[in-house]
């Protein structure tokens, strides 16, 4: 176990921005984050959700459990068991590689296998919970180590119980994937068969391969690099909204994207930032990105977490004034 003081956190958040935890420890077993459980805690994985605002002034815990372990295999299906800090997309890569199938359309999302089930990460039509077969959690207060069942964990779009009424009671140590040993390609998201067109393939000779690579080239091709650029992807969540409010929005924006879902229409957070005439509008270092207006950016690296709260108000005052939709954001604020 590793703990050290007053701790800078710039590398540990996809913003790249410069905020100090009182104290950082990263923990390799379940024995040794039973230790740690005494004082109040954030938990981190790669950063790539969090804004930091402010310094921490307490402690922050990251996992460094790895491991992928084949659980159970048979007929169809394999179920593996993978350590809370692999990174989410080598995991993906390995099991494009090993013929283990389901998640090739969340290729090139960053962060670590813990929060992605805290996430419910998703792109391209796929939710990673259509995947998860249960999530391996301490429980904070009693030190408890449980097999949360995925039909338990209460998944939505991009939530789940980690996220919402257990926030902060769990730590994700380990998650269990149930995959596919036979691949189906999930073509349902357009953008992505509309990629499959344009590279002369039909639905049918899609592989897994090619389906990694292609979410990854369109992935490159609108979304900044956070190597490059500091962002935590899309800052807002995509608004639900009534069915007769998507109405009368689209009596006046014919154009306005909006699609079904079970609980209400959802509309693109995307556009109307967009209609607002908001890309590149920028407070300080912080900008909305040019290419995909969902993101906010750390434009040339000088951004506060104040610049980006202060960007992130204004998009939400102006989407509401235009609009009268409430976009909230997606993106965890310390
Ligand atoms: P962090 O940001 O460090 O943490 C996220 C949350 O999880 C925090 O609340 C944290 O407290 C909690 N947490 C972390 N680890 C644990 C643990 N072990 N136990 C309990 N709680 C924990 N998201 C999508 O859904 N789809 C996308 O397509 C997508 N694209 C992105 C593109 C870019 C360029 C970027 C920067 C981000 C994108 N994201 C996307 C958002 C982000 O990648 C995901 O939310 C990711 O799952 C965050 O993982 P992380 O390890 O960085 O977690
Ligand atoms: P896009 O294709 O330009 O579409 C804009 C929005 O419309 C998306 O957010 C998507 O919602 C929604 N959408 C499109 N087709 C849909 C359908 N058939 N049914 C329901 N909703 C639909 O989006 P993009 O910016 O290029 O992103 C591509 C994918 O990557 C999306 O799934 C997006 O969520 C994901 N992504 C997520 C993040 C993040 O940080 N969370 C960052 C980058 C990309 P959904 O978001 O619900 O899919």
């Amino acid at each position: 176990m590793i703990k050290t003081e007053n701790y800078s956190l710039r590398a540990h958040n996809t913003f790249g921005i410069e905020a100090r935890a009182r104290s950082f420890a990263e923990y390799e077993s379940v024995a040794e984050l039973r230790m740690l459980l005494d004082e109040p805690f954030l938990h981190i994985g790669a950063g790539s959700n969090l804004l930091f605002t402010k310094d921490y002034d307490g402690m922050v815990l990251h996992s460094a459990i790895r491991g992928v372990e084949v659980i159970a295999a048979g007929g169809d299906e394999v179920t593996v068991r993978v350590g809370a800090a692999e990174v989410f997309d080598d995991f993906v890569a390995c099991c494009v590689e090993r013929g283990w199938h389901g998640l090739e359309n969340l290729s090139l999302i960053p962060g670590e296998i813990g929060a992605a089930a805290v996430q419910n990460i998703g792109a391209y039509g796929v939710e990673i919970s259509a995947c998860i077969e249960a999530v391996d959690a301490v429980e904070v207060a009693t030190g408890r180590e449980l097999t949360i069942p995925a039909a338990d964990c209460r998944y939505s779009y991009r939530s789940s119980i980690f996220k919402s009424s257990r926030r902060g009671e769990l730590v994700v140590t380990h998650v269990r994937f149930r995959l596919s040993r036979s691949f189906t390609p999930d073509l349902s998201y357009a953008a992505l068969r509309r990629q499959v067109e344009a590279d002369g393939l039909l639905p049918g000779s899609v592989d897994a391969q090619y389906l990694r690579h292609a979410v990854i080239k369109m992935r490159e091709a609108k979304l900044p690099d956070p190597r490059v650029t500091g962002s935590a992807g899309s800052f807002f969540i995509n608004p639900v909204v009534p069915a007769e409010k998507a109405e009368a929005l689209q009596h006046i924006c014919p154009d306005m994207p909006a699609y079904a879902v079970e609980y209400g229409v959802k509309l693109s957070a995307a556009w109307l930032i967009d209609r607002c005439g908001l890309k590149g509008f920028s407070i300080g270092g912080a900008a909305v990105y040019e290419r995909q207006p969902l993101v906010l950016v750390n434009r040339d690296g000088t951004a506060t977490g104040a610049d980006v709260l202060a960007l992130s108000h204004h998009v939400q005052r102006e989407v509401y004034a235009r609009f009268g939709v409430e976009i909230v954001p997606e993106v965890n604020i310390f």
